[in-house]
């Protein structure tokens, strides 16, 4: 039986609804809080298999994902396909490897990630990956939330939703002076 994700994140209160800012910057009146679902190691576990499989056939060789919230997912995928799972810091605006993590020349690492929306820090990784001589093999992501595709990459999640996302300037939830929350979970910001 696959893992239905959505289900999960209904099950997890995972996915919220009200009136929220992005890391981006944009407002949206539906925000995944992955955190929540991850928290419960059978979710992550089940999670990390379903992306796993999505994978299993690209000889992957180690896991990577964005700090704090690939650092999990990363796991729970590499653990279901017996690999090593690294995690990317930020330094200023851009990611590093520290603590020794170091992928050998041509290696093929599957970056992940909890929420794709824009797909920036992902593929931030992926450029991380590619200075560091690796090979990125593809992005496995729980949710994609804004139609995330990159002609560069292969990429699939687990959960796609089309997410309505505004403008600041021009957000309907704002106009009808719906308080805004700031969930946040990355210190990146776009300006
Ligand atoms: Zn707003």
């Amino acid at each position: 039986m696959s893992y239905n994700l959505e289900e999960a994140l209904v099950r997890r209160e995972a996915i919220l609804k009200g009136h929220f800012e992005l890391a981006s910057g944009k407002h949206s009146s539906i925000y995944f809080q992955l955190a929540r679902l991850l928290s419960y190691p059978e979710e992550a576990n089940s999670a990390g298999n379903a992306i796993a499989e999505l994978f299993r056939s690209e000889n992957v060789e180690s896991v990577i994902g964005p700090a704090i919230g690939g650092i999990v997912l990363s796991f729970v995928v590499a653990q279901a396909l017996n690999l090593p799972s690294y995690f990317a810091e930020h330094r200023g605006k851009n990611f590093i490897l520290r603590r020794g993590f170091k992928f050998h020349k041509g290696e093929r690492v599957l970056v992940v990630e909890d929420v794709l929306t824009t797909g920036g820090s992902a593929m931030d990784v992926v450029e991380l990956v590619k200075k560091n001589d690796a090979v990125p093999v593809g992005i496995g992501a729980l949710v994609n939330r804004g139609n995330f595709h990159s002609d560069q990459i292969v990429s699939h999640a687990l959960f796609e939703i089309t997410a309505p996302m505004y403008e600041p300037g021009r957000c309907p939830l704002c106009l009808d002076k719906k308080p805004l929350e700031k969930p946040g979970s990355s210190p990146r910001k776009k300006k």
